[in-house]
């Protein structure tokens, strides 16, 4: 490596970047810089193309790393092979004019998907069932996923083949000049490409081709597989037929179930880079040391491509193939690495099997030589090379984490590894710190043996975040916590803009807070509202996980202060518990049939804490400013107060919602109601929702709560509103009718474990959390699924309290209280004439699940 020194240049990055992408299982999305070259390497999922439950999207962390403004240009893409979770958000990136490549390096769309001489395309006779089932069986294995992620993947996967042809047809017509691995010639793109020492080791066109035949005839498998599946049970639906193959198909650890998601790895392109003298390997999913058909040729072929990369070793880094499965990667691969001491392995956050515990221990049991991270649990890592030696750059977690992930039963290691050993050499780790803000934290590990380290830290200025709205029209906006709107000296704060507010009690817990803000930003908080008067119980210890004792601590302080008519709640759930309720009484939970309740009539609810005689119903209004580990989004949400134009309004509402109309029309203003579809997120003009008063009546997701989405046709969603058209500055009050619009955690309360606190959603990921960011006074909102009102005149399920709480709030009631005095109307009007069981139950749900985010005073 000495040798290098008098060749390093500041100003030419040389790192590898192992993406974040995001919660789901598997995925792989690598961007290289090597000087003036970048390569990004697969695209993780589809989804990835908006942030989720705190992950950031592809699209953002490529304009950070790249600090440049959308289009992003790279000089080569690769699709590794034709899966799911490898090309990703390409398509969209690509088609959207977000991403612009002039090359790229793809699997062939025919061989991915074995189409041969009497097999075109997909066979438009098949039941679409059946075609859902199928496709899903090419995927890696779903082992654990929500309803909403089950059925986004089962639609991703049906289109796969569509989406990615079209992505091909449509870079070549743009002018990226396209090689297909196993189709055309490689000459021009290695010539392209010797400055960076491309090297396609593998595998050969043969092989290639050896694996299209057999993801043909696989591929025919599933589809009979599918049809038998669906045909034995009438009341089957892909989602379910896909839960039992998979899950009877792990349970009996019956390998040959997915042979053909193995052929399909073992088209991976295997590739390496050699720049400044250090080489890099990546070989998508390439099955290197259980190849998983039973095939001889393929076998045999595998081992001489082993052969080949051996001869290559050893390299600067390795991103261990196949998401770290053991079929991909084992001791004895390690050794025909010789000595590569820095591996990568990307998966998503919620991965089960991957990285597999026998690759977990096989690193471990190395784990003095080398060094390796994971980013399900590192999220992005950086990797750079411009140095004398590397150094890592993670967002969370610690390096060489050998633990193996929840669901997976670790095997005892061959090796006796025993407990994790110290690391032998020093590891600067550069976490990317949420807190304090604009502050690089540095941690270095040094062996505590007599040694000298000389360490030298050059920090770049800190990237213009890129937000970037799913439209593909990417707006560039500094997020409200880019470090600027604070610098070193605090903004003076003024609660509630400086407006009279009736005795709260503002209740936190100091050190949660300053945990999740920074020691600074949280004094200065609580300082301000001490100095503006106000009643403050910080005194919530830290770390609680149940609601329980806060609420028995809120209880007493209300007893103390019988002058106080609201509570606020400072923080999200890591910081003061919400409590997980179920909606029904005991008698009517009993009586329940079996039901389709998406949330099993379990919700998160904060009203506990102004239930000061314990009937189980508040006497005083609760509102919730979570933090979102965000001091911009707190100072900005705790000084909200009113528009000069509060007499204007802004509503959009899904287009069989029709009842929302009458609801809309009670709002002061004159702007009419709109609906979606036509109504889309990207229409010029754009949609207003800088008014004082906005209404939503859309649909919303547990999952992705950055976009709210109409119909079109009904029964088909579109996008009508996301995070990208709230406007940087607001004062509103917001009412929704959304599912989980006011969801604040990633996980729904039925989903929940109790003794457990949840994480926050960003701002940025959350349009509740935005609007507050942004300033606005309240977002009223469900914390689970919504019910409308479907027949005239619409007078029950979400329909009166929509009604009572604009009544209220249009007479000048805050709106903490506003909804609270909805909720005494609602239960006055229970159960609206409905006598079924199942539709009294949604009442409760309707009733309990209504929370308000914001200051709300
Ligand atoms: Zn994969």
């Amino acid at each position: 490596m000495a040798e290098l020194d008098t060749e390093i240049d500041a100003s030419s990055p040389f790192k590898i970047h192992l993406l974040d992408v995001g919660p789901e299982q598997y995925g792989d999305c690598v961007l290289c810089q090597f000087g003036n070259i970048k390569v990004l390497i697969d695209g993780a999922h589809p989804g990835n193309r908006v942030a989720k439950q705190g992950h950031p999207s592809i699209p953002d962390q490529i304009g950070e790393l790249l600090n440049q403004d959308p289009p992003y240009q790279v000089s080569l893409i690769i699709v590794s092979h034709a899966h799911l979770d490898h090309i990703g958000c390409l398509p969209f990136l690509l088609e959207n004019d977000i991403v612009r490549a002039k090359w790229a390096l793809l699997t062939d769309p025919k061989f991915g998907w074995g189409r041969t001489a009497d097999d075109a395309g997909p066979d438009a006779n098949l039941d679409t069932n059946v075609r859902r089932l199928a496709a899903a069986l090419r995927e890696e294995p779903v082992t654990r996923a929500s309803d909403d992620t089950m059925s986004q993947f089962l639609s991703d996967a049906v289109k796969l083949e569509d989406t990615y042809t079209e992505m091909v047809n449509f870079l070549a017509q743009a002018g990226t000049k396209v090689v297909r691995h196993g189709r055309d010639s490689l000459d021009a793109i290695l010539n392209a490409f010797q400055g960076v020492g491309l090297k396609i080791l593998g595998p050969s066109t043969d092989h290639v081709l050896e694996c299209a035949d057999l993801i043909h005839d696989l591929g025919r498998d599933a589809i009979d597989t599918a049809g038998d599946m669906l045909a034995s049970d009438a009341t089957a639906t892909p989602a379910s037929a896909y839960r039992a193959l998979i899950g009877s198909a792990i349970d009996s650890a019956d390998a040959s179930s997915f042979s053909l998601g193995a052929a399909i790895n073992l088209q991976s392109t295997v590739v390496r880079f050699k720049f400044r003298g250090r080489k890099f390997l990546f070989g998508g999913d390439m099955q290197f040391s259980a190849p998983g058909v039973n095939n001889q040729f393929l076998e045999n072929s595998v081992k001489a491509l082993r052969s080949i990369v051996k001869s290559e070793a050893p390299f600067a880094f390795v991103k261990l193939c196949h998401h770290g499965s053991d079929n991909a990667f084992s001791e004895e691969i390690l050794g025909e690495l010789g000595g590569t001491k820095l591996f990568g392995i990307c998966a998503g956050e919620g991965s089960t099997h991957h990285p597999n515990p026998k690759v977990l221990n096989t690193l471990n049991d190395h784990r003095e030589e080398i060094t390796w991270a994971r980013t399900d649990h590192n999220g992005r890592v950086s990797f750079s090379f411009e140095g004398t030696s590397p150094s890592i750059f993670k967002t969370r977690g610690r390096l060489n984490d050998e633990v193996p992930n929840a669901t997976d039963v670790a095997e005892p290691s061959q090796g006796g590894s025993g407990p994790a050993q110290p690391v032998e050499k020093p590891i600067v780790e550069v976490v990317r710190s949420a807190s304090p803000e604009g502050v690089v934290e540095v941690i270095t590990k040094v062996p505590h043996v007599t040694t000298r380290v000389t360490i030298t830290i050059d920090v770049e200025p800190r990237a213009t975040l890129q937000q970037t709205t799913p439209s593909g029209t990417s707006a560039t906006s500094r997020l409200l916590s880019a470090p600027t709107d604070l610098g070193t000296r605090l903004p003076a704060l003024t609660i509630a803009g400086g407006r009279k507010l009736p005795a709260l009690l503002f209740v936190t817990s100091k050190q949660a807070l300053a945990d999740n803000l920074g020691q600074t930003e949280a004094a200065h908080l609580l300082e301000a509202l001490r100095d503006a008067n106000k009643i403050v119980f910080d005194e919530v210890p830290r770390g609680l996980t149940e609601s329980g004792p806060a609420i028995e601590m809120v209880t007493r302080q209300l007893r103390q202060h019988p002058e106080v008519e609201g509570v606020v709640l400072i923080g999200g759930h890591d910081v003061i518990p919400s409590q997980i309720i179920d909606c029904l009484p005991s008698s009517l939970r009993q009586k329940l049939p079996r039901t389709r309740d998406l949330d099993n009539f379990i919700v998160w609810s904060d009203d506990a804490y102004g239930d000061t005689d314990g009937d189980g119903l508040p006497e005083l209004p609760v509102s919730r400013i979570p933090d979102g580990k965000s001091p911009q989004l707190l100072f900005a949400a705790i000084q909200a107060t009113h528009t000069k134009s509060a007499e204007s309004r802004a509503g959009v509402r899904n287009v069989v919602r029709p009842f929302a109309d009458s609801i809309y029309e009670a709002l002061p203003g004159g702007a009419p109601i709109l609906v979606s579809k036509p109504t889309i997120f990207n229409q010029l003009p754009a949609i207003n929702l800088d008014a004082g008063s906005i209404y939503f009546m859309l649909h919303g997701s547990d999952i992705d709560s950055s976009r709210f989405l109409g119909e079109d046709p009904p029964g088909e969603y579109i996008e009508a509103v996301n995070v990208g058209n709230i406007p940087a500055q607001t004062r509103s009050v917001i009412f929704s009718g959304c599912c989980w619009g006011a969801l604040t955690v990633a996980t729904k309360a039925s989903l929940a474990e109790r003794n457990r606190a949840y994480g926050q959603k960003a701002p940025g990921t959350s349009i509740a959390m935005t609007f507050l960011s942004r300033g606005a006074i309240a977002f009223v909102g469900c914390t689970g699924a919504h019910y409308s009102p479907l027949d005239e005149p619409f007078a029950y399920f979400g329909g009166p309290m929509h009604h009572a709480f604009w009544a209220n709030y249009n007479i000048g009631t805050p709106p903490a209280k506003a909804l609270f005095n909805a909720k005494i109307d609602y239960i006055a009007g229970m159960p609206h004439g409905r006598t079924q069981l199942v539709d009294i139950a949604v009442e409760h749900k309707i009733l309990r699940q209504y929370t308000c985010l914001g200051l709300g005073w």
